[in-house]
Order: C-alpha cells, then structure tokens, then sequence
C-alpha cells in the first residue's frame, strides 16, 4: 500500500460524507463523487440521528435540522399522539453534507459515477460531471461504496425482504405547522408530512406483488383516492393539490452478507437498507459509517489485523440490520385489523422468530476474544458475550468487564467475590458493589 493512499468515496449522503469527514481528520487523501439524489423528499428523524450527526462532524448539516414537530400515529384502529419527530429536507441536507465536506478539505466531485473497475492493487473510477459533463478518471487506492440503494449489487450475496415499495408524492398546499402522521391500512400503510411553506410529503408503502400499480401517468389518480379514504390523510390533503408525479423508492429491507473487503468496503444503505417504518435509516447508515474510518485504517495500516477489522464491520452491520429488521417485524405484528392481509402477514413473520431481547441467565454468558474498537483502530480484546449482546461488551463506563467477571467467577463465594472485584477495578476498587448489582441486573450472575 502507498505512504499515502488516495480514497475514493462514491456517494455523497451521510454515510460517504460522514466516512470522508472520518477519513479526513485521520489526515487520509479523500475524494467523494457523488450527484445529487434525483428527487425532493422529507424524512422523519429522531434525536438519535442528530448526535449521529453530531459525531460525523456535520455542523452545518445541524443547521438544517428543524425543531421537533408532533407526530400522530394510528395503527391498528387505535391512535396516539404522543410522539415527535424532526422532519428534514433532505435536499437541503445533502446540500449542506456537500459544503462541509469541501470546507474540511475533501476533494467533491459533482457528477454521476459511471464505472468502478479494478485496476493494478486498487480502483479505476469514471465520473461523468453533471448534464453530460466530461467525464474524469480516478485512480483509488481504496473504495468506499456509499451510493445508497443504488449501489450496484450484482454477484454479491444479499438478504432480501419482503418486496416493498413506497410511492411519495410532494403536494402544496396553504402554510401550516409543521407536524407529521402515520396510519396503516388494509394493504400497507402511509406516512404524511408537512412543513414550513405549505409543501407537504404523503408517502404510500405497499407489496410489490399485490400493488397492482397502475401506469405512471395515472400514479398520482392512484394514490390521491388512496389516501382521500385514510382519515390521517385529511388534514395533509386539505386544500392542496400534489405537485408533479409520484416518486417510487424500493424500501424493501436489503442486507449486503459481505460489505468489507481488504481494499474497499460498503456503508450506509449500500450495506443494508432498512424498511422505512423502523424511521431510523440515516441513523443506521450514520452507525456503519461512523465506524468505518477505523475499519479502514486498520486495512490500510496494519494489515495483520485485516481479518479483525473486517469481522468488525461485518458483524456489526449485520446485528443493526437484524435488530431493526426484528422491532420492524414487531410493529407490523401489531397490526390486527388486517392482520390476514398478505403485506401484513409476510411482515410480521420476516426475518424471523428471534425476540429483540432476549434474557440472560449466568450460564449463557461467555468471555470470548473478539474485534472491537479502539480509538482510530479496530483491534482485539476479551469481551463478555451474551444472548442479548452477541457482539461482545468490552468496556462499562471505561471499565474492561471480561476481567471483572472472571475474578468474581473464580472467587468461592459471594464476599470474596466482592473483594475480588474491588481488587480487580483497583482505583476505582470503591465501585464493585454498583458494578455487582449491574452484573445481576443484567443477568451475567
Ligand atoms: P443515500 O442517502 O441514498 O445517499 C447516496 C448518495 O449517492 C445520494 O446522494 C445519491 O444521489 C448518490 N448516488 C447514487 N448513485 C450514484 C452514482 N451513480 N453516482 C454518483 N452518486 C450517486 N430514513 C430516516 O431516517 N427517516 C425516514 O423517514 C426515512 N424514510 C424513508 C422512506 C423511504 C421510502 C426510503 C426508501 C428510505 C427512507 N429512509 C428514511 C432511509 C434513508 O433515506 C436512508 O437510510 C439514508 O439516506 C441512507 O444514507 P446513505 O448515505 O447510505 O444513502
């Protein structure tokens, strides 16, 4: 590998920006190519995306996050309002990605990537600039692929889920507060929401299958008389009318089995894309991404630990796939009204009867070595593995726990237990009986 390898991003969302941003301040050569997403829309963020934000260093990304707007939810007959949520633009967000990228010093380039070929030990990339623009040739030493769900995905081994997708449809309107609603129906279910200026965002998400989607000239008719018979759907459609055609988006929940390789890796949705009802996409593509830098770092500088770096990142993108593939089975589950309706039997059963907690009793619990990370490293440690966390716990609060379990496993009984953990935590020795108590709490003894 060169002294100074070049990097090359292919996307420029908030997962290639919050890589590059990652990449940069670890003093790495990065270029991002990326076009902007061909479509206007507005998602829904929770607080969790803004410190995802936060910790990419996107501050003026920060900027462009409203204040939470409430959000109602009806759900199988039964309506609650007591949540929120921030709904963002996201032309508007990736826009402001794209400023910050440039102000920290990674090399943008505007246009639509045409190709990626291995090339000698790394990569060719052609870049076509934007309105057929000259095309420019990259030289990488390194891939990141971060084009979302258009990242190409031929011969890699994917996991699939039910086949889903969502017809969004912008609409105008007169000025109203911000606020956005959920409601599921016999088919499928809706998301709505406004913002500031009167736009409105109504977004349909049904069975590929059993749609049965009309034309794309008479996509709009179709989801107008959808919505008008969804009594959340009123307040957004009340005195406005939709503005040019529907949006497709495939949303069907995709797991990538292999994102990491020695000399690129995948991240955000081109890693795996989740079902939109779980709301938590850009965290999730924020989560793969954050920890990307390390894992690449760790490829390019210390190549005896290729196989650790590239578990990590495997074993991680496929627990957050997992878990939010279960607590989006969970919430289709909930639905009983039209339970016997395929789209929602299909959902409730995939992708399968693993709980997303799961108890622990002290026999379940190992100490096993495992990839974990390390400052701008991925390295390798002891971990406590359980049912519940099977990626390993390596450290509490700065603690190393695998050191702590032992001790009290090999201490005779409970009071030398005690002090066997006291001696192990040294200075902090004062705090064994609140660690105890959280080692019971959490089933480990
Ligand atoms: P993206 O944001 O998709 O970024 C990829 C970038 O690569 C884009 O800018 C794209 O234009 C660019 N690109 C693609 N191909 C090329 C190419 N050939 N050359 C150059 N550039 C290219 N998440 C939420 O948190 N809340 C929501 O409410 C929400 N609603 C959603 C609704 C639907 C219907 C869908 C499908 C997804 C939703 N998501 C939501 C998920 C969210 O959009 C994604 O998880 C998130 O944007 C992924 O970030 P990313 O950076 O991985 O990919």
């Amino acid at each position: 590998m060169q002294a100074d390898p070049h990097i090359v991003v292919l996307g420029a969302g908030p997962a290639g920006g919050a890589v590059a941003l990652g990449l940069r301040r670890l003093g790495y050569r990065v270029t991002v190519a990326g076009q902007a997403r061909p479509f206007a829309a507005v998602e829904g963020v929770s607080e969790r995306v803004l410190a995802g934000l936060r910790q990419a260093g996107f501050e003026q990304a920060l900027a462009q996050v409203p204040e939470p707007s409430p959000r109602e939810v009806t759900w199988s007959g039964q309506t609650s309002g007591a949540n929120t949520e921030r709904l963002l633009r996201r032309v508007e967000l990736d826009r402001a990605i794209g400023i910050e990228l440039q102000a920290q010093g990674v090399t943008l380039l505007d246009g639509r990537v045409r190709s990626s070929r291995t090339c000698g030990n790394g990569y060719r990339v052609e870049v076509q600039g934007e309105q057929g623009g000259d095309v420019q040739v990259l030289q990488a030493d390194f891939l990141v692929e971060a084009r979302g769900r258009a990242a190409p995905g031929a011969g890699l081994e994917r996991l699939r889920g039910p086949e889903t997708v969502s017809l969004l449809q912008a609409w105008q309107g007169p000025e109203r507060a911000p606020m956005s609603a959920v409601q599921s129906f016999g088919d499928g279910w809706a998301w709505m929401a406004a913002t500031e200026g009167g736009l409105r965002y109504l977004q349909l998400t049904l069975d590929v299958a059993s749609a049965n989607l009309p034309p794309k000239e008479q996509l709009t008719e179709y989801c107008v008389t959808r919505l008008s018979s969804l009594a959340r759907a009123a307040p957004f459609m009340a005195g406005a009318s939709p503005v040019g055609t529907p949006h497709a988006r495939t949303s069907t929940p995709i797991l990538c089995r292999e994102p990491v390789g020695d000399n690129w890796i995948r991240v955000g949705d081109a890693a795996m894309a989740v079902d939109p009802l779980s709301g938590n996409g850009i965290f999730q593509s924020l989560s793969s991404a954050l920890q990307a830098p390390a894992v690449i770092n760790t490829l390019l500088r210390h190549p005896q630990r290729r196989a650790q770096a590239r578990a990590f990142h495997q074993a991680r993108v496929e627990h957050l796939f997992y878990r939010f593939a279960r607590i989006g089975r969970d919430f289709y589950a909930m639905e009983q009204h039209s339970a016997g309706n395929s789209f929602w039997q299909a959902r409730r059963a995939w992708p399968d009867s693993v709980e997303v907690h799961q108890s622990v009793t002290p026999g379940q619990v190992s100490i096993e070595r495992r990839a974990v990370l390390n400052g701008d490293l991925i390295d390798e440690a002891e971990v406590v593995v359980t049912p519940d966390q099977p990626l390993g716990i390596w450290h509490l609060n700065g603690v190393a726990l695998a050191p702590l379990l032992r001790a009290w496993r090999e201490a005779p009984d409970a009071s030398a237990g005690q002090a066997a953990l006291a001696r192990a935590l040294g200075e902090r020795g004062a705090q064994a009986p609140q660690l105890l108590q959280w080692m019971r709490q959490s089933g480990w003894v």
